[in-house]
């Protein structure tokens, strides 16, 4: 008996790996985990996994890897025996999934695990049995070269955790997910999952990720499929698929990120791709299946054992691998370059899609629009429909007639009395066609001069019809082939004028010169707020002085808005720059943060009258942007209303 001073006592063996177990072996799913595990380190190129009553009753995972010797085959039952890791320097060069020489001790210790191996050279392969942690003496065995791991009656000398296993439905479940997880980490190798004596999945090894993604997705999703271009910054490469935004969904079910061949769960990551995306609307999860190769030198994978949990040493060049190749692959599919594009009939395939997700179990979480396109539409504008009108030759436009470059945005200029505007100050400029609008006087500023465009599609080429409006004129309605589609004229006019903005980046903005430069009067903090904005605020295409220490020259301001009080606008500008809303988080640009304020500032005391009276002058606007669902912000501008869902509504008993 132990005296009454000693308290402490060193845990038996068995005890110290039910500990761990703990940690490790937390369901069938975690049992299933550590041995595929094992068997893709053992270089398996198939792996067929079998349960019975959700993995309770046994687990068996076969293997055509390395095998074991002998000795090993007693040696890998101990705790922190490991093939893997001999070295502390080792921990930070792990290209294996295992390392810590734990996994097959633990699920030794709350169940009877039995293994058969051969290595290929050796004649004769070996069995052992180890139960509640008792291994039994080796004996020979007649197996085919690899590793077949038995585990059966889990937690049987665990009630406690037993208890708290939820229905072997459930545990399955668990497991075929785990397995999923895996098929997708390895296409190369052929994975079978058997449960309950039925097949449920079978994938053959491929070298095309495409096919392994199709075969649990279906073609449907499969064919929406973007293939990012593969980007690498320092120790680290970028590659897989993401899907445009139509195929978003509202749950985060068809998010799958892999890191050296590990499913991970990490907010860097997925920020990126949203930014990617620049910007996503809130409440909605891109889809993406993405793969990360990173030295291991520079992730720390060693965060939790059974956690998706990783730490990267260097987290922003991630993320800037990641936005570079999500936003490059979407431009490219914008401009039709993409790998794939989606043939009509997927295109505008709502109800195909849906049925897909259906089959596929995603159920009420599918795609919010169906098929390739949002709302309809087809996704890839022609090239010449993306081509803003901003000419860099002309970076002064007229103040009397708007240019093309001015229309977009264009309410005439002449409507603006307070901001005096200099006839053109491009001698050699031809003079551009004069709108018809341009010249009209009228309480409310006559609609967008769009007609004189290029040659594009029109919205009722692309099948939307204007209803009318909603909430004294809040929202447009309009209806297209799949139902009703409601746009928000504010967050449709916040996403035009950033994107145009955003072609500074590409060439000048062209600039209207006032006719006499508004000085603008600041405090000490908007002063310095502006002195800092000021290259910012240039590049957007406004002409600025510094005018003795707090005061403010404008000289000109940016074609594309049409500004009445150009010093009120200037003032809550910087107001909005020295309070810090263009603070952000992973901004893709410098400019970035500043466009965003410009166009939300512009926007949010733009007159809409004329917007309301031209609606298809807007959509057209809106979807020749590179993202026109949402504002940069990540607010929805349109709003489908499928005809499917009304139809459900009026059946609604
Ligand atoms: P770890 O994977 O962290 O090394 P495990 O307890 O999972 O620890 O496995 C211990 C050792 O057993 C491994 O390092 C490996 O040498 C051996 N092993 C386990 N499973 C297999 C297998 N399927 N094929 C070959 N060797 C295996
Ligand atoms: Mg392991």
């Amino acid at each position: 008996m132990a005296g009454k001073d000693k308290t402490i006592c060193k845990m038996s063996e068995v005890l110290a790996s039910q500990v761990a177990a703990g940690e490790v072996v937390e369901r069938p799913a975690s049992v299933v985990k550590e041995l595929v595990e094992n068997s893709i380190d053992a270089k398996a190129k198939l792996i067929r996994v079998e349960i019975r009553r959700g993995g309770v009753s046994m687990i068996k995972v076969a293997d055509n890897g390395v095998g074991m010797s002998r000795e090993d085959a007693v040696l890998c039952l101990e705790r922190h025996a490991t093939s893997k890791l001999l070295s502390f320097e080792d921990l930070f060069e792990i290209r294996q999934l295992g390392f810590r020489g734990e996994a097959l001790p633990s699920i030794a210790s709350v169940s009877e695990l039995g293994i058969k191996t051969r290595r290929a050279q050796d004649v004769e392969g070996v069995q052992v049995v180890c139960s509640g942690g008792k291994t039994s003496p080796l004996e020979n065995s007649g197996c085919a070269p690899g590793t077949e791991i038995t585990v059966s009656n889990l937690f049987f000398n665990t009630p406690v955790r037993r208890k708290f296993l939820k229905s072997g439905e459930t545990e399955a479940g668990h497991i075929e997910h785990q397995l999923k997880l895996h098929a997708l980490a390895f296409p190369d190798i052929r994975f079978i999952f058997v449960r309950d004596g039925q097949v449920v999945f079978d994938v053959p090894a491929t070298s095309d990720l495409r096919q392994r993604i199709a075969a649990f997705t279906g073609r449907e999703v499969a064919g929406q499929l973007l293939r990012l271009r593969p980007q690498s910054g320092p120790g680290l490469r970028v590659s897989g698929f993401v899907m445009p935004l139509s195929a978003a969904r509202r749950n985060r079910r068809m998010q799958f990120v892999f890191l050296n061949g590990r499913p991970i769960e990490d907010k860097i990551v997925l920020r990126a791709v949203r930014d990617g995306f620049g910007g996503f609307p809130t409440g909605l999860h891109p889809s993406m299946f993405l793969y990360l190769e990173v030295e291991p030198g520079l992730v720390d994978v060693n965060v939790h054992p059974a956690k998706r949990e990783v730490r990267f040493r260097r987290p922003s060049d991630v993320t800037i691998a990641i936005i570079e190749s999500v936003s490059e692959t979407l431009a490219a599919y914008a401009r039709g370059e993409g790998e794939i594009a989606p043939a009509e009939g997927q295109a505008s395939g709502a109800p195909s899609n849906a049925s897909a997700d259906a089959s596929s179990g995603e159920g009420s979480g599918g795609a919010v629009a169906g098929g390739g396109a949002p709302f309809g539409l087809k996704p890839i504008l022609e090239p010449q429909q993306r081509e803003l009108q901003l000419s860099p030759r002309r970076p002064f436009v007229s103040a009397t007639a708007p240019s093309k470059g001015a229309t977009p945005c264009g309410k005439p200029e002449s409507k603006q009395p307070a901001a005096k505007l200099e006839q053109s100050v491009a001698p050699d400029m031809a003079p551009p066609p004069a709108a018809p609008a341009a010249t009209a006087v009228a309480a409310v500023p006559a609609p967008p001069a769009v007609s004189a465009e290029p040659p594009c599609a029109e919205p009722a080429q692309l099948g939307f019809r204007p209803l009318g409006s909603l909430a004294a004129g809040q929202y447009l309605l309009f209806e297209n082939k799949d139902g009703l589609v409601m746009l928000s004229p504010r967050a449709a006019r916040e996403r035009i004028v950033f994107e145009r903005l955003l072609e500074a980046n590409k060439r000048p903005i062209p600039s209207q010169r006032l006719l006499q430069p508004v000085l603008i009067e600041l405090d000490a903090r908007e002063a310095g707020a502006a002195r800092e904005a000021l290259a910012k605020l240039e590049q957007a295409g406004f002409l600025l002085s510094p005018f003795g220490q707090r005061t403010l020259r404008v000289e000109a301001v940016p074609a594309i808005l049409s500004l009445p009080k150009v010093e009120e606008f200037m003032l809550d500008l910087i107001r909005s720059f020295s309070s810090g809303e263009t603070r952000m988080k992973r901004p893709r640009t410098p400019f970035e943060p500043y466009a965003i304020q410009i166009a939300r500032s512009y926007v949010a005391r733009e007159d809409m009258r004329p917007w309301m009276q031209a609606p298809m002058a807007l959509l057209k606007e809106l979807l020749r942007c590179e993202i026109p669902y949402c504002t940069p912000a990540g607010r929805p501008t349109m709003v489908p209303v499928t005809l499917n869902e009304v139809k459900r509504k009026f059946q609604a008993q």
